[in-house]
């Protein structure tokens, strides 16, 4: 495949708040939602051969438009290709196999066993579409995320308005392009647009909000959904730890870390955000790590600045926010072990490797979201997981050891959303594997089956004969009726 040509716009990356929203957006908001409510029961009433239909077409629309798909990549932040296609295409496509392979089974209600006192009942559960639903997307993969909800919604017979983000205008100009060639607005929508367009919704009622962005404005969602007491799905971020122990697999670990961190140029919500190193192995594992950089991206600065394989930071704002993380950091002690090269004019942040940072820097204290690593070097398994365990609950969590025993600690003396063991990020691309963080890092969980019931609710339903043993309990509750009370609360 040819690698997107670069316009001379591809070549000025996006700047913040770039995509505008239509006219008159509370007008605009209110007739989409009530077309939608109109359509819900007609969609919800669909068959599983007819969502089906709906989610080929979109893996079709997706192979057909591969390459609008890849230059949108490009112009955003310069994403390279291949990353596109793994981490855009590929899992909207899997995704969407996935979920057609499986729909018809996922939809079935299921029977569930009485107990001895619903001896008489035949109960089960039902799927049932949650009816006109929000999906607010971030701009990090904004392919990925906006149309896997999308499919996911789909399947659960909902109706959907999605609003991507206004920092990645290329990709969320594309995903509009295919929703309105694909779908009626009274079924599917996509509305362009800031915080302002957010807002507008987020001010509505719907039946369920899947958000996906970061805990800050997580909170606003959430706030915003109880107002109406609507369910929400928060799919956010935090400070995911790597811990490297000493019987690790040093050179392994150190691969699959750094392309886990400065794939997207680290801006990926499960990137390692800092490792903690054994002390034993801290220089070697830092060699390591330099070296597979160098290797994957250029032997020096110069040139993995001109490394194709390297994104760009997404916009001046998030550049200035990582730079003053990185002075920041430096100046409360931290040492630049490896890289610290930064290009304001091209976006440019070079990987970097930070020993000696304090607990109290920014690089220790904020979600990083870009090609900044901190080592940090333990001496007792026990003080990794308690610097772990004083900050929130992150979305993921590697460890890298040979020891299962070391594993087991790790895992069952922390919490996060997912776990890699030896791995990183991986999980993500399991399609029999929830996705999804806990508390601080989300609320919730993505993908596959677990994505359908996000958009579904599961409904009881319990059928009966005439014949009821409940009926013997009715009033007037005489000796009798106080008698086999008793009875069943004793044995049934
Ligand atoms: P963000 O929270 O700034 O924005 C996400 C969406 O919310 C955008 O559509 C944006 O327009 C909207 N928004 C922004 N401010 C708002 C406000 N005040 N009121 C209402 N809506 C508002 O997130 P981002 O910068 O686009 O993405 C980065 C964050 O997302 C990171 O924290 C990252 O970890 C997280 N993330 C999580 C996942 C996941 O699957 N858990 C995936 C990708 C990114």
């Amino acid at each position: 495949m040819v690698p997107p040509v670069a316009t001379a716009e591809a070549e000025t990356p996006s700047t913040y708040g770039t995509a505008s929203p239509p006219p008159n957006i509370e007008t605009t908001v209110d007739a989409l939602l009530a077309a939608q409510r109109a359509n819900r029961w007609a969609v919800s009433s669909s068959s599983a051969s007819e969502r089906i239909g709906k989610i080929r077409r979109i893996a079709e629309w997706v192979e057909q438009h591969r390459d609008a798909i890849l230059q949108a990549g490009y112009d955003d932040f310069r994403k390279p290709a291949t990353e596109v296609e793994l981490t855009e295409i590929y899992p909207v496509l899997t995704e969407a196999r996935h979920v057609c392979r499986h729909l018809k089974r996922w939809m079935r209600p299921k029977w569930v066993k009485p107990s001895l006192a619903m001896i008489s009942t035949r109960s089960q559960i039902q799927y049932e579409a949650k009816g006109v639903t929000l999906i607010l997307s971030p701009w990090n993969y904004p392919f990925n995320l906006t149309v896997v909800p999308l499919i996911s919604a789909i399947a659960a017979g909902n109706c959907a308005i999605l609003k991507p983000s206004e920092m990645t205008p290329a990709m969320s100009g594309l995903v509009a392009r295919m929703v309105t060639e694909l779908f009626d607005q009274h079924e599917v929508a996509l509305l362009e647009g800031d915080v302002e367009v957010a807002q507008a919704l987020l001010a509505r009622r719907f039946d369920h909000i899947f958000f996906t962005g970061s805990p800050q404005v997580g909170k606003i969602v959430m706030e915003a959904a109880s107002r109406h007491l609507t369910t929400v799905t928060l799919e956010l971020g935090g400070k995911s730890p790597v811990v490297v122990d000493e019987s690790a697999h040093l050179q392994d670990a150190a691969d699959k870390v750094a392309w886990g961190k400065l794939i997207n140029q680290g801006q990926t919500c499960i990137a390692p955000d800092y490792v903690l190193v054994h002390r034993k192995v801290f220089e070697a594992f830092k060699d390591a790590l330099s070296s597979t950089i160098q290797k994957f991206y250029g032997h020096d600065s110069a040139a993995r600045r001109q490394s194709p394989d390297l994104a760009r930071i997404v916009n001046e704002r998030h550049f200035r926010r990582l730079r003053r993380l990185l002075d920041e950091s430096v100046a409360q002690g931290a040492k630049v072990a490896f890289g610290g090269e930064t290009v304001a004019e091209e976006l440019w942040i070079e990987p970097t490797l930070l020993e000696q940072v304090p607990e109290g820097a920014p690089a220790m204290q904020e979600e990083i979201f870009g090609p900044i690593l901190p080592l940090v070097p333990f001496d007792d398994l026990d003080d990794a997981l308690a610097k772990i365990r004083s900050k929130e609950k992150p979305l993921a969590l590697y460890v890298f050891s040979s020891r299962s025993d070391a594993v087991r600690k790790v895992l069952q003396g922390t919490s996060s959303g997912g776990a890699c063991v030896n791995e990183v990020a991986l999980h993500f691309l399991h399609p029999n594997l929830p996705f999804g963080g806990i508390n601080h890092s989300g609320h919730g969980s993505s993908h596959g089956v677990y994505g359908f019931k996000a958009f579904s609710h599961e409904r009881a339903v319990l059928k009966h004969t005439r014949f009821s043993a409940l009926k013997m309990m009715a009033p007037p509750y005489t000796d009798w009726v106080k008698k086999l009370v008793g009875l069943t609360v004793k044995f049934l």
